[in-house]
């Protein structure tokens, strides 16, 4: 293998999702490992962690000499990092119960105290580069940030800086790590770091920030994002900063997990299908519609799958429903999020009118069910930068009706527009389009030839990680000096 790469994250599916993000550090490394790469993962133990990975069947040991300590806010933190493998990738698993604690993953407040746990990971991660050293740390948004800045302006670790290349991947600008100033004292850092073209931020500290100036090379999800974050709508106040170092910046699209992802051997579904043989769906739907428990009335499924913020344009989604239903469609919701959008689902679904049904929650198997039975995904994200779902429902034979905006516009062409069309596509945020764009869908979908033919295309499409390892491997060549190979 030509590189060591430890990838340093707050999630990793299946030990530990909440998005996209899970899914890609959860894929990724498998893919990198077989381009060559010898990728590693650093991962929070977060509590209760050890005993899902037990009953997962994943074993779990200490690694030797795993202890390890690190000084923040004034005191030192021990921790002790565990092994296990998952799906032939090496997981180290960072100990420290008085910081990962918390089952929920991410903080609740941006303050010094509720993200020192990210502060040990990222510290934690150089400290246990003693144990296995990378050649490469490669970080993923904020909870990783930290480790590029520190490699650059930390009093201690930026002795180590010549030692390792750092790669950092954005998969979302909305979120940065915003802090005072006094939070580099508190993390040991020089007072240099507050400087305009390092980590200084309007006045306060941006972690985000430092992670882009820092990085050897920055990555994010999609071709299309990499430009949009380098405009003012897209780039949340860092835009100046990113296409000032765009030179280090490119797009690269997340992949699928195929082996996860595949409706013709997924354990989820009470039966298979392929592109050759789409019955299994019928199937699908049948069991989906019982379990949101509306009878069977032969009317199009237009489905949900996502976070209920306003990054999914959940507005728009609310403001569509009786428009959907208007078009004799139904449309089932699975997410959670902000509580006015669960609220308003939730109301919403109870009036009747709307024909929704929304269920409120995290639940895997039936977001399978969702991507298996529905027949058309409804995507009208303000802003994304790659996007899954629409890949998963690609891969399952659902129809997505996405805006074009970052990953989507970037892999979902409009089959009214184009013979290759695999999708709808819409640009304006607003209602009036996203429910037009959903009844063009309704329409094809009325010519059953002609739709199976767009569900065959999206179907046999190479959404895998394959090409964009790949990409990766490339970054990581050019880091060591070898050039694309
Ligand atoms: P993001 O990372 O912005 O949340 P993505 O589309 O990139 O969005 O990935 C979302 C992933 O999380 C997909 O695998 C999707 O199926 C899954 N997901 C989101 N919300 C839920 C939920 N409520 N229940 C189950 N899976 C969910």
């Amino acid at each position: 293998m030509f590189a060591r790469v430890l990838h340093v994250a707050p999630e990793m599916a299946p030990l530990v999702k909440l998005g996209g993000l899970g899914d890609v550090v959860g894929s990724l490394p498998k893919a990198l490992r077989s381009a060559d790469v010898d990728a590693r993962v650093f991962l929070p133990c977060y509590a209760g962690l050890r005993e899902r990975l037990a009953a997962m069947g994943f074993p779990c040991l200490p690694v030797d000499g795993g202890e390890l300590h690190v000084a923040l806010n004034w005191r030192v933190y021990d921790g002790r990092v565990w092994e296990t493998v998952v799906g032939g990738v090496p997981v180290y698993l960072l100990d420290q119960p008085e910081l990962f604690g918390d089952p929920q993953v991410y903080p609740r407040e941006s303050t010094l105290g509720a993200t020192l746990p990210f502060a040990f990971l990222s510290l934690g991660a150089l400290e246990f580069a003693r144990i296995w050293k990378p050649d490469i740390f490669h970080v993923h948004d904020w909870p990783g940030g930290l480790l590029p800045a520190a490699l650059a302006w930390h009093r201690h670790y930026r002795s180590l800086q010549q030692e390792y290349d750092t790669v950092l991947t954005i998969h979302n600008m909305a979120h940065q790590w915003i802090l005072a100033p006094g939070a580099l004292e508190a993390w040991g850092f020089a007072r240099d770091a507050f400087a305009l073209d390092r980590m200084e931020f309007f006045g306060s500290l941006n972690v985000l920030k430092g992670a882009i100036v820092a990085s050897d090379a920055v990555t994010t999800v999609s071709p299309r994002y990499s430009w949009e974050i380098q405009t003012s709508q897209g780039g949340f106040g860092l835009h100046g900063v990113l296409a000032e170092h765009r030179g280090k910046l490119s797009g690269i699209l997340n992949g699928l997990d195929d082996e996860l992802w595949n409706p013709e051997a997924d354990p989820l579904l009470p039966a298979p299908y392929s592109f050759q043989d789409l019955s299994g769906k019928a199937r699908c739907r049948q069991l989906l519609l019982e379990r949101f428990g509306v009878e069977d009335d032969d009317k199009p499924l237009l489905v949900f799958v996502g976070r209920l913020v306003e990054q999914k344009g959940v507005d728009i989604l609310l403001a569509s429903l009786e428009a959907f239903a208007r078009m004799e469609a139904r449309t089932l919701i699975l997410g959670s999020g902000h509580a006015v959008f669960e609220n308003a689902l939730r109301d919403a679904a109870s009036r009747g009118g709307s024909a929704a049904c929304v269920r409120v929650g995290y639940d895997e198997e039936l977001a399978h069910l969702l991507y298996a039975g529905g027949d058309i995904l409804l995507m009208p994200s303000l802003f994304e930068p790659c996007g899954l779902s629409q890949l998963i429902a690609l891969r399952y034979g659902t129809i997505p009706v996405v805006r074009a905006v970052g990953g989507l516009a970037d892999t979902v062409i409009d089959a009214d527009g184009s013979p290759d069309g695999n999708g709808f596509v819409f640009s304006d945020y607003a209602p009036h389009e996203f429910s037009h764009a959903t009844w063009r869908a309704l329409v094809r979908r009325r010519d059953a030839a002609g739709w199976a033919q767009i569900q065959r295309r999206g179907m046999t499409q190479d959404y895998s990680w394959h090409h964009s390892a790949i990409a990766y491997a490339d970054v990581y060549r050019k880091l060591r000096g070898m050039g694309n190979m």
